[in-house]
C-alpha cells in the first residue's frame, strides 16, 4: 500500500486538504483522531496515565482530561518522555492496522507531528501544506478562538517551515482559493493514482 503522509504547520490547510483528498475516495487516516482512540475509557493505556497521575487526569465521566495531562507534560520533561514512550508505539501500531484496512489504491496519512515522530516511517513519500506565517495566523484566528499570541506561541513551537518543506516530496501551497486548491489536489492524485500502480 503507498501510504502518504500528509502534514503542515496549524492553519496551514491539512485538514481541507485530507477533506478534498477525501472526496476523491482516498482512504484518510487522521494521527490525531487515533491518538484520541488509544487513551478512551477502558484502554490499558489510560488505566497506567491514571495510575501515574492519580484520578485527577480522568474527569467526571472517566475520560481522559487532556487539559490536565497538557499542563502536566508541559512542564515536565520526564513526564512527557514518559507518555511519549506509552502512547506513540500505541498509536503507530494502529495506524498501520487502519493501512492494512484501507480500501483505496493509496491513503493518506494526516498527521501535524508527522516528522517530529516515528510516524514518519510509515509513509512513502510526504506531501506538506504551505503557507506563510501571516496566512497561517489569520486562518487560525478566523477559525479558533485563540488569541493572537497563544497561535504565534504554537506557530514558534511546531518545526521550523524551511526545514518541514526541505523533507517535502511534495508542496501544495495554499494561499490562493480553495478552487485552487482543489485543483492541486487533483493533480497530486492522478500523481499517486499512477505511483500506486507502479508500487
Ligand atoms: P489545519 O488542519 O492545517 O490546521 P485547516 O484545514 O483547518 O488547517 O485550515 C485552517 C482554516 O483555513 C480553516 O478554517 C479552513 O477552512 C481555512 N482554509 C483552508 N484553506 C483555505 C483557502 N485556500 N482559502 C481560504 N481559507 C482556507
Amino acid at each position: 500500500m503507498l501510504v502518504i503522509g500528509l502534514t503542515g504547520g496549524i492553519g496551514s490547510g491539512k485538514t481541507t486538504v485530507a477533506d478534498e483528498f477525501g472526496k476523491l475516495g482516498v482512504t484518510l487516516i487522521d494521527a490525531d483522531v487515533i491518538a484520541r482512540e488509544v487513551v478512551e475509557p477502558g484502554t490499558s493505556a489510560l488505566q497506567a496515565i491514571a495510575e501515574r497521575f492519580g484520578p485527577d487526569i480522568l474527569d467526571i465521566n472517566g475520560a481522559l482530561n487532556r487539559a490536565a495531562l497538557r499542563k502536566i507534560v508541559f512542564d515536565h520533561q520526564d513526564q512527557k518522555l514518559w507518555l511519549e514512550q506509552l502512547l506513540h508505539p500505541l498509536i503507530r501500531e494502529l495506524i498501520r492496522s487502519r493501512i492494512e484496512q484501507a480500501t483505496s489504491p493509496y491513503c493518506i496519512l494526516v498527521s501535524p507531528l508527522l516528522l517530529e515522530t516515528d510516524q514518519a516511517q510509515l509513509v512513502q513519500r510526504l506531501l506538506v501544506v504551505d503557507v506563510s506565517p501571516q496566512i497561517q495566523l489569520e486562518r487560525t484566528l478566523a477559525r479558533d478562538s485563540s488569541s493572537t499570541k497563544t497561535i504565534k506561541a504554537i506557530i514558534a513551537a511546531q518545526m521550523n517551515r524551511d526545514a518541514r518543506l526541505e523533507k517535502a516530496d511534495d508542496v501544495i501551497l495554499n494561499e490562493g482559493s480553495v478552487a485552487e486548491l482543489k485543483h492541486k489536489v487533483a493533480a497530486l492524485h492522478s500523481l499517486y493514482l499512477d505511483m500506486s500502480r507502479k508500487n
